[in-house]
């Protein structure tokens, strides 16, 4: 019998590339044959480019010109439930293949063969002579057992020199054995560190890893406060994984979160995870995405990226705060991960959960649907309660110009100061000041290729544009009108914020948390650690605090201003406000010592700021679901954003009003069309940009009408346009 999944040498297949073609090329079966999904080292033109076997070859290109492929990589084939899980998410997010085969081989050298290194182990000669140094290299590799270890490994733990251990391998006491250098992680133990759960927990936990030792697809809402015990919750379903033999995937949004998160991981499994994410050096990626491919990694944690590695038996998926924005890609694929992972987990039989403090509101209406099982912690684990949420009415509050921080924060500081309490003032505006105006003509500073203001950084002295990180000195004279010494900050950032808290407490030590006062993520780890351990009295933070850092000492969190995320026209301003001011309110009080948070708002009767402050989350949900339901927007009808950009104005209001015109396909399957439009920042990076925006019912073959209406749109001269299915941010 012939296996349809292998092609014998010389037979036809297809092969799909990285390369931006659309559509797979014929090639002819190498020497030996190769097999359905194998990665493959192909030529095109003259050049050799990665690809994988998609399928039988098409056949139609002249038989005399297919080339054969060049060679089969020594990686394990892509697995056939990979192959589709690329092919529906392409059509989802209407990315080409070669698109998604490029997000899952982003290692580098996958096509190079496998390197090998040297390690050395003991073997069965003696020494001629034993002295104090060759002992103790003897000793280290008995002690270890079989274990191998490089050079520098068995030097450093015997402490000797490497010419020392070189000198025994001479006499055969040491062996030296070329292996392969991507070397399987550490075996994790699921028994090695268990917590005792409460009963709350354990039901919890139960209900998570349902279906993971049977293959069964689910997806569960873990929701429950900061410090209810999710992760505790979840990795028993890690665990439920390396028992039965999968994989599991734990996503988390933050790189900054990492050191604590392994450290936790390696505690409860006795090893390290894998760890994925753009600071991991090229080596170890490409060692992951081997490992992973092969069954030698059993748990990874990561970015959203880590979810297109090429797992072998993937058991779970964990998406950690699953709200967070940062889990849509905003460039190249424009993907989001909390779906993608649903999807993928749908196609291999895995469970999803999803866990939040303040789950978006997508996956609760999904829960409240009864598509995902609904889990709930409602307790803090331990003594800690949930702070006292307050808010501080700016209307009657007596402050200087040019200030901030309320006559009653500040005594609310100054109380924990006296007790040694940490107090966390936070500000979601990176930077001094978000406007620099000249005080001679009313001009505002914006940056030279975008439509935006341009941001003063004081710590670095320069101006900086958030859209597209142009940065300058801070000019002396008004660009506008070169009047000198007139330029003034206007409206505070959180570098301004830490300036006024000097002057109120001069005493106490600041700390001030935000992404771009820390050079690299190492040092961001550390100076979060620093801070947790008590290294500061007052924090002044962004977003970058809201998530998931423990401060136990921290007993006070200030709002500086909670009405910002409200202004503006998102359809998602008052979910993320809400779930903003929670997260930060949930920072207080982790530990036995009450918190409590306090917002300054100017609008203590908006209906969103009134239900952060009594708690009702539900009432909330409910709210905003019936909202959104009524106006027929996500997650109750669907949307596609639509950006054309180009450096000639002329051109996208063109091909913008020839879409708009020529809205067919779109109506034929009640799709609306809104639009053009200039986008809400109508220039980055000095090309113009204007935005159409598709409207449907959720059930609408939304993809197939898009991919028909925007085909005819030909891409001339350097315009460039963009499909963004259930767009998050609509810049
Ligand atoms: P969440 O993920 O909901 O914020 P965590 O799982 O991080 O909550 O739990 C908060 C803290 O309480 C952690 O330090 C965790 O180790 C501890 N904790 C939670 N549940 C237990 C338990 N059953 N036994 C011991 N410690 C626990
Ligand atoms: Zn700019």
């Amino acid at each position: 019998m012939t296996d349809p999944d292998f092609f014998p040498a010389g037979s036809l297949v297809a092969v799909l590339t990285t390369q931006p073609l659309d559509r797979t090329l014929d090639y002819k079966a190498p020497e030996g044959g190769c097999w359905l999904g194998a990665f493959v080292e192909v030529p095109l033109g003259p050049r050799k480019v990665l690809g994988v076997v998609w399928g039988a070859g098409r056949g139609d290109f002249d038989i005399s010109k297919v080339r054969p492929i060049n060679r089969v990589l020594d990686v394990a084939p892509m697995r056939s439930e990979m192959r589709s899980f690329l092919e529906k998410a392409a059509a989802y997010t209407l990315t080409s293949l070669p698109g998604m085969l490029r997000l899952a081989t982003r290692a580098p050298g996958l096509s190079d063969p496998p390197s090998m290194r040297k390690i050395y182990r003991l073997g069965e000669g003696v020494p001629d002579r034993e002295t104090d140094a060759r002992r103790r290299v003897m000793d280290t590799l008995r002690e270890y057992g079989g274990l191998g270890f490089t050079l520098k490994e068995v030097s450093e733990l015997a402490g000797v020199t490497s010419s020392v251990v070189k000198g025994l391998v001479k006499q055969g006491v040491v062996l030296e054995v070329d292996t392969p250098r991507d070397q399987p992680f550490r075996q994790m133990d699921p028994d090695f560190g268990p917590k005792e759960l409460t009963d709350d927990q354990r039901a919890a936990s139960d209900r998570v890893t349902e279906g993971i030792a049977e293959e069964r697809y689910g997806t569960s809402l873990l929701r429950g406060v900061t410090g209810s015990g999710k992760t505790e919750v979840y990795l028993e379903a890690v665990a439920e994984c390396i028992k039965s033999g999968r994989q599991a995937l734990v996503l988390i949004p933050e790189i900054a979160l990492t050191a604590e998160f392994l450290t936790r991981v390696e505690a409860r499994f006795g090893a390290k995870p894998a760890e994925w994410h753009s600071g991991v050096s090229m080596t170890e990626r490409r060692r992951i995405w081997r490992m992973v491919g092969q069954g030698g990694a059993q748990v990874v944690i990561g970015a959203r990226s880590a979810l297109f590695l090429p797992y072998q038996n993937l058991g779970l998926i964990v998406v950690d705060e699953e709200h967070d924005t940062s889990y849509k890609q905003d460039d190249g694929v424009l993907y989001n991960a909390r779906d993608m992972a649903v999807l993928r987990a749908s196609l291999c039989g895995a469970r999803v959960v999803l866990a939040s403090a303040t789950p978006s509101l997508e996956s609760w209406a999904n829960a409240d649907a009864g598509k995902y099982d609904r889990v709930e912690l409602t307790s803090r684990f331990g003594p800690a309660v949930l702070p006292d949420m307050r808010a501080i009415d700016m209307r009657n509050e007596d402050l200087p110009s040019a200030q901030w921080i309320s006559p009653t924060l500040q005594s609310e500081v100054r109380a924990r100061l006296e007790k040694g309490e940490q107090s966390l003032l936070f500000i979601n505006r990176r930077g001094y000041a978000p406007v620099t105006i000249c005080r001679a003509c009313g001009h505002q500073v914006g940056c030279d290729h975008c439509d935006a203001r341009m941001v003063e950084h004081r710590f670095q002295k320069r101006l900086l544009c958030h859209q597209c990180g142009e940065s300058k000195p801070m000019p002396e004279a008004c660009p506008s009108c070169q009047v000198e010494g007139k330029l003034a900050p206007v409206g505070p950032g959180v570098e301004r914020l830490a300036e006024e808290a000097q002057m109120h407490f001069p005493e106490a030590r600041l700390a001030v948390l935000s992404s771009d006062l820390f050079g690299s993520a190492r040092a961001l780890k550390e100076g979060i650690q620093q801070i947790a351990q008590g290294g500061a009295d007052v924090i002044i933070g962004t977003q970058l605090v809201a998530k998931g850092h423990n401060f136990p000492l921290l007993t006070l969190v200030g709002v500086i201003d909670a009405d910002l995320g409200l202004q503006g026209s998102d359809l998602r301003a008052a979910e993320r406000t809400f779930q903003l001011m929670r997260q930060v309110a949930g920072r207080a009080g982790r530990s036995e010592r009450k918190g409590t948070a306090l917002m300054q708002t100017f609008q203590p009767e908006h209906p969103v700021i009134r239900a952060i402050l009594s708690g009702d989350e539900e009432g909330f949900w409910q709210a905003e679901a019936n909202e959104r339901r009524a106006a027929g927007v996500p997650p109750y009808g669907r949307m596609a954003g639509i950006v054309l950009s180009s450096s000639d104005i002329q051109q996208v209001f063109d091909v913008g009003n020839i879409l708009a015109r020529n809205d067919g396909p779109l109506r034929a399957v009640g799709a609306q069309v809104f639009g053009p439009a200039p986008a809400p920042i109508s220039r980055v990076r000095g090309r113009h940009r204007v935005r159409l925006l598709v409207k449907a019912d959720k059930s609408a073959p939304i993809q197939q009408a898009l991919a028909q209406w925007i085909a005819p749109i030909k891409l001339k001269g350097d315009l460039r346009l963009s499909v963004d299915i259930d767009p998050q941010s609509f810049y």
